[in-house]
């Protein structure tokens, strides 16, 4: 079978061994998606690879089978995944282990900054076959002599274009000076400029390059974008969080702390938010990404530490609510929705000043981004007047012992009242029901506001 036909439509025929295969299934992957099959038999015979596929796509198993099926178990460490951000570390030691955990004997370990010196230093005495890190923290134990990258067969550079971009070449740079012997490389990303593309080639001997979907749009991606007045923009967030439905949001913004400061704001309101950003401590950042894939809380107010690889599930829907860097930057944080097989919806919020931005990134979507307008006031008091009628049958329901004896006194109170006393008692109870719930909401109707620019 021609393997460059990507009409496979299972695992078998791209190279990996009967034990991985079993493990494939196991975890429930059933089609390879066209970046795994394209990739995977190229990695396997030890080629360098440039491999560019959109956000969501299946990126990482096609660097992690390959890895696992030819791994010798013997050696001392000899694979190198470098990634950009700690999250993504962890995400990726993760992906590892739903393998490992069938396959005796490999010994793998994430080195990120922020972790405990001392863990790191016992594991790597541990001699591990694979090594996950963040650029900085690798560096640190080559410089303190705790980690030696002699012995590598292997690197991976996952996030490519942003790790060979100005914050981390440095970096990227001196790590592969330490690694003496020749190796295989393989870049991942979904976006590549054409300037980080000729650094690519330095690093890389005749790589193969797999580029899928170049210019392509991601179609899982619903987007859409609206004109917010700077003034009102936390109103119009609120408003939009009301009447847009998600089971997991990301809300972008610019700063660490205005995403503390955001969150806050929506905590107060009763909102499971958390702010994620590159100030808070570890062991919180990592809490916190942890209670958002469980689901213990669904809105995540982030800063760009976010915006690359993060791969969570039912994530759907993305809220620019600042204007992201770069148009990489964009399609990298809408990316956090859509992927795999979903459906997903990204709204961005633009100020008169950016409309550059939007021609910016319309072309390179095709014109595919929508306009959208605010959620109007008549929306907003239909969605809450819905909810309090929930909120008051609900309770009625429930509690049918005490029921009976508030029948009694209504009944009694009735009886004493004309039409229009107990019109007007129901209303002051749906207004003091109102108050209650969304007091703190103004009742200007932002989607009718005319901005003077
Ligand atoms: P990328 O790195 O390309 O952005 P990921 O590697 O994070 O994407 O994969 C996105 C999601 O797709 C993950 O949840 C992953 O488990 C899932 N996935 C990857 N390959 C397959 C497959 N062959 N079948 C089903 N799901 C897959
Ligand atoms: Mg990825």
């Amino acid at each position: 079978m021609n393997l460059n036909n990507f009409n496979i439509n299972n695992f078998n025929n791209l190279g990996l061994n009967k034990k991985l295969l079993k493990i494939i299934y196991n975890i429930g992957y059933k089609i390879p998606t066209e970046i795994q099959i394209k990739c995977i038999p190229l990695f396997l015979k030890g080629k360098d690879i440039l491999a560019i596929a959109k956000t969501g796509s299946g990126k990482t198993a096609s660097f992690v089978l390959p890895i696992l099926n030819n791994i010798n178990i013997n050696n001392n460490l000899q694979v190198l995944i470098l990634s950009p951000t700690r999250e993504l570390v962890i995400q990726i030691y993760n992906f590892f282990n739903l393998f490992i955990k069938y396959l005796k004997n490999i010994k793998i370990l994430s080195l990120y900054g922020g972790q405990n010196y001392n863990i790191e230093f016992n594991n790597l005495k541990k001699k591990p076959n694979i090594v996950i890190a963040t650029p900085g923290r690798l560096l640190d134990h080559i410089n303190k002599k705790t980690l030696y990258l002699t012995d590598i067969k292997i690197l991976v550079i996952d996030e490519a274009d942003e790790m060979l971009h100005m914050g981390f070449i440095n970096d990227v740079k001196m790590i592969i000076k330490n690694i003496k012997v020749l190796h295989q490389t393989a870049l991942f990303s979904a976006t590549m400029s054409f300037h980080i593309y000729k650094i690519t080639k330095n690093i890389m001997n005749n790589p193969k390059e797999i580029i899928l979907n170049k210019n392509k749009i991601n179609l899982n991606i619903f987007q859409y974008f609206c004109f917010v007045n700077p003034k009102f923009k936390v109103n119009i967030l609120i408003n939009f969080l009301e009447t847009e439905i998600f089971d997991r949001l990301i809300i972008f913004v610019k700063t660490k702390d205005f995403s503390s400061k955001l969150s806050f704001l929506l905590e107060k309101r009763g909102y499971l938010s958390s702010a994620l950003n590159g100030d808070m401590n570890q062991n919180l950042r990592e809490k916190i990404v942890l209670n958002f894939r469980k689901g213990l809380i669904n809105i995540l107010v982030a800063t760009d530490i976010a915006s690359r690889g993060l791969d969570i599930s039912n994530v759907n829907l993305i809220i620019n609510y600042d204007l992201p860097y770069n148009v990489n930057s964009y399609i990298h944080r809408i990316g956090r929705t859509g992927r795999a097989d979903n459906i997903g919806k990204a709204i961005l919020f633009l100020e008169r000043k950016d409309l550059k931005f939007l021609n910016l990134i319309n072309r390179k979507f095709n014109n595919s981004i929508k306009r959208i307008n605010l959620p109007n006031l008549n929306t907003l008091l239909n969605i809450r007047f819905n909810k309090i009628l929930d909120l008051i049958k609900n309770n009625f329901y429930k509690n049918s012992y005490i029921l009976n004896f508030y029948k009694k006194f209504l009944n009694k109170i009735i009886n004493s009242l004309n039409e229009k006393e107990i019109f007007d008692i129901a209303l002051s109870l749906l207004i003091l029901f109102y108050e209650k719930n969304f007091s703190k909401i103004s009742y200007k109707d932002l989607s009718k506001i005319n901005y003077r620019w």
